[in-house]
């Protein structure tokens, strides 16, 4: 069996198609992979965030295949040549009017399917197309991808003309009134949050105004970071760690109490509280 990793072109990689490339390639060689035996009854239809969607023609098949999930997980990341599935959901009674599916994050613009049908594509993407799709060839194979790189370039048309824009740090479009896309937003407000944290760990008794003047976030960011490190924290001590800096921090964090109000008569007192919970 050839792996699949080994055919697939640089421009795939280049292009970032290299995902739904993987995605179509279990699907498009799925009875390759589990015998005809299995795919007689059983028919891979999509991939989702690593679960592979399998539709079954009886519950008795659907048994049998969870069966042997494991196995079956690992004949295909071992076919494409990386960990691409985690998980594998059997759906019995499906079978006979389903039909593939793609994934694209296609509801983000209006009208888009009749929009997306409509675009013509630019000749530089025309050209993407033809250079990566000569280097596959299985027929079939190749009619997909051409069709996924088509409603990828003619999506990204699309949000062009309603505006969109690159992320302020990564290459994804982002709506209008957005500066940054998901993931690096996401990304950001972690390590803001972190950040943070960090420095209550530092000044635990710090206030809201006064790490206002070093870190600039809300004071809903700044709470919720004292939260996070306040479990944490505690968490700790409940489970015997009753390590003196910890507890004072925990004092500090609760209390807005400076380091130098706290003396042993407080921490003692806190310890005690926290060995009488557990
Ligand atoms: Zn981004």
């Amino acid at each position: 069996m050839q792996i699949m990793k080994d055919i697939v072109s640089n421009t795939i990689r280049n292009l970032g198609l290299q995902k739904p490339y993987n995605d179509q390639s279990v699907i498009v060689h799925w009875s390759e992979i589990v015998g005809d035996d299995i795919a007689a009854n059983a028919y891979a239809r999509s991939v989702q965030q690593g679960t592979l969607m399998v539709s079954v023609n009886s519950s008795v098949w659907s048994h049998h295949l969870s069966m042997m999930k494991e196995s079956i997980i690992d004949k295909i990341n071992k076919f494409i040549g990386y960990k691409l599935i985690f998980d594998i959901r059997f759906q019995a009674g499906y079978f006979s009017n389903s039909k593939n599916e793609e994934n694209t994050d296609i509801n983000t613009v209006p009208n888009i399917k009749y929009q997306l049908s409509k675009v013509t594509l630019d000749e530089n993407d025309v050209q993407t197309m033809q250079e990566t799709s000569n280097h596959i060839s299985d027929k079939y194979l190749k009619q997909k991808i051409l069709r996924i790189m088509r409603k990828d370039f003619a999506l990204k048309k699309i949000k062009k003309q309603h505006n969109w824009h690159q992320c302020a740090s990564c290459t994804v479009l982002c709506p209008p009134e957005e500066t940054y896309c998901t993931a690096c937003t996401l990304n950001k407000k972690h390590k803001l949050l972190y950040t943070i944290i960090n420095t209550l760990k530092e000044i635990p008794w710090i206030r809201y105004a006064e790490l206002y003047e070093h870190i600039a976030c809300t004071e809903e960011e700044f709470q919720q970071a004292k939260y996070t490190l306040t479990a944490f924290i505690s968490r700790d001590i409940q489970e015997g760690d009753y390590d003196k800096f910890k507890i004072m921090s925990f004092i500090m964090l609760t209390t807005g109490a400076k380091i130098e109000a706290v003396n042993d008569a407080i921490i003692n007192k806190t310890l005690e509280k926290f060995r009488r919970k557990k």
